[in-house]
């Protein structure tokens, strides 16, 4: 009762949030049935939709809403190029747009086809994940609509694990290849877009087209990292290697900018150094020790409780080690030597030991804290909040 209560409420939040929508903008009636009549046309596996189009006119930014004229939910890859062939046939007699939508975790509707067709391709269930793990260079085959986190469910039940992420693992493989794909790992394996070995591409005539480094490879370069532009994605070949069980988990504060950013260069020059290195700037934050001890454990415990964040702007340096039970010693002492050659504050070390998947799926875990905090906010302050105009998912 409570769910029910809290999705009507975000429903009707989010509609009042949608202030800069843009139906007053769109194709007359006319216009709209010629498209969708002529896409009724073509015999696919999967479905057009020509209503209900709210959930596809929204993103994660929440600024730009625009209502396509049909949604594409295709079953298979040659639903997906049938449809591009024959809106490339229509020629110029139409200027109808196409957009590829992953998760729509976009900000600025690029998810989104004004007045055009937006392909869903969380739809697209094939090929399912297989994996190639004989060989010396493990790799996974995986539909372009699926999320990362379920890759990496499926990879570890291999041991295995593709090796760069983001940190935000509820994206899908199509949608971060466009883009890039960049969280800690990538000063050691470079962005996600550097560690896919082919692609299989819908182009925009229509045709269907492996490509790789070695074979169609303007195709391959141009659709990693092409912001959607250049081909759909259909399917992936992701480069694996074996996973670790467990995760050091480290955060420490600077109070000066080149001292930190001194220290993050070394970490990510040096050979032997952190599996995972990232940074944030904090400002004016009340309690933040404190705040970290539901997941952190302080150094030193005295010092940390004395330490005030209050009224600064500090550089938050994050790390992290992958390891396996059995190295336990050999990694702290590793992290040790690693950490006496950095000059943050002393009394601001903080460490955690989390499961290989804790670590990578962080973000989702505080993305939901942070929902259900404004939510709790909303219903005693009756305020209107962040928690309504967006659905995490
Ligand atoms: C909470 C949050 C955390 C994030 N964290 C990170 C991070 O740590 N690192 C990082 O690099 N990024 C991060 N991002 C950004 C994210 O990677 C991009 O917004 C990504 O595009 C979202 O993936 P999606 O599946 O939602 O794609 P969508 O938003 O649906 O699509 C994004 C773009 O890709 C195109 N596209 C989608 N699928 C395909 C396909 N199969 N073929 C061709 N084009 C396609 C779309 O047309 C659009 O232009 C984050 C975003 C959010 C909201």
């Amino acid at each position: 009762m409570l769910l029910r209560i809290l999705i009507f409420i975000l429903g009707i939040c989010s509609i009042n949030r949608s202030n800069l929508c843009c139906d007053q903008l769109f194709a007359t009636p006319s216009s709209f049935s010629v498209i969708q009549s002529s896409l009724k046309q073509l015999k696919i596996e999967g479905y057009f939709s020509f209503k209900n189009f709210d959930h596809v006119a929204k993103d994660f930014g929440n600024r730009y809403h625009f209502l396509p004229s049909a949604v594409l939910y295709p079953k298979s890859v040659s639903d997906i190029s049938s449809t591009l062939k024959h809106i490339f046939d229509m020629g110029t007699t139409t200027d109808l747009t196409v957009a590829a939508r992953g998760h729509g975790h976009s900000l600025e509707g690029q998810a989104q086809a004004y007045r055009g067709v937006v392909i869903s391709m969380e739809s697209l269930r094939a090929p399912a994940m297989r994996f190639h793990h004989a060989g010396e260079l493990p790799f996974i085959d995986v539909s372009a609509g699926e999320l990362w986190i379920n890759i990496l469910h499926e990879s570890l039940k291999l041991g295995l694990t593709p090796k760069s992420w983001t940190d935000y693992l509820h994206l899908t493989v199509g949608g971060t290849l466009s883009n890039a794909g960049i969280s800690g790992q990538a000063f050691k394996h470079g962005p996600q877009i550097n560690n896919v070995y082919q692609l299989e591409v819908v182009t925009g005539k229509g045709e269907v087209i492996t490509c790789s480094k070695e074979q169609n490879a303007d195709l391959f370069y141009g659709v990693l990292g092409g912001l959607g532009q250049f081909g759909i994605i259909t399917r992936a070949r992701i480069a694996l290697q074996p996973a670790p069980k467990k995760v050091k988990w480290i955060r420490v504060l600077y109070s000066d900018f080149s001292t930190f950013s001194n220290d993050q260069e070394q970490l990510i020059s040096s050979k032997d150094s952190f599996d995972y290195v990232e940074g944030f700037v904090i400002i004016n934050r009340t309690g933040l020790l404190n705040n970290w001890r539901s997941t952190f454990n302080p150094k030193d415990p005295l010092l940390a409780r004395k330490f005030s964040s209050e009224g600064k702007v500090l550089y938050c340096l994050e790390v992290a080690k992958y390891f396996n039970p059995e190295d336990t010693p050999n990694t702290d002492q590793n992290i040790d030597v690693l950490l006496s050659k950095l000059n943050y504050i002393e009394s601001t070390l903080f460490q955690s030991e989390v499961s290989y998947v804790e670590f990578l799926d962080r973000v989702h875990v505080i993305l939901f804290q942070k929902e259900l905090s404004l939510y709790i906010e909303y219903l005693k302050t009756g305020s209107d909040s962040d928690a309504c105009a967006r659905g995490f998912d």
